[in-house]
């Protein structure tokens, strides 16, 4: 499996304790292997739902999930989706 890098997560998050456990649980269990899906959710809604204003702009017309999301007006969903790409490789924050 190619790895891509992990990004620095922004400031916010380190200044945040719930995000900071959620991030060291995801960090452990990805370098496990797969299966952190749970955590990305857990930190992905705690994100949305408590840092409303570092929720990413949609990606743009070349993200596949931004756009379906927009048509069929799932902002939640989408949110969660862009939240992902703070904390997680392009690659992968991407797919989900
Ligand atoms: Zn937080
Ligand atoms: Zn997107």
């Amino acid at each position: 499996m190619e790895t891509s890098p992990w990004p620095v997560p922004p400031p916010f998050m380190w200044r945040c304790a719930r995000c900071t456990d959620l991030l060291k649980k995801l960090i452990t269990r990805s370098s496990a292997g797969p299966g952190s899906f749970y955590e990305q959710l857990t930190l992905a809604k705690h994100i949305v739902a408590d840092h409303p204003g570092e929720v990413p702009e949609p990606h743009g017309a070349d993200c596949a999930l931004c756009a379906h999301y927009a048509k069929h007006g799932d902002t939640s969903l989408s949110e969660e989706h862009r939240v992902r790409s703070l904390f997680m490789p392009p690659g992968v924050a991407r797919s989900t």
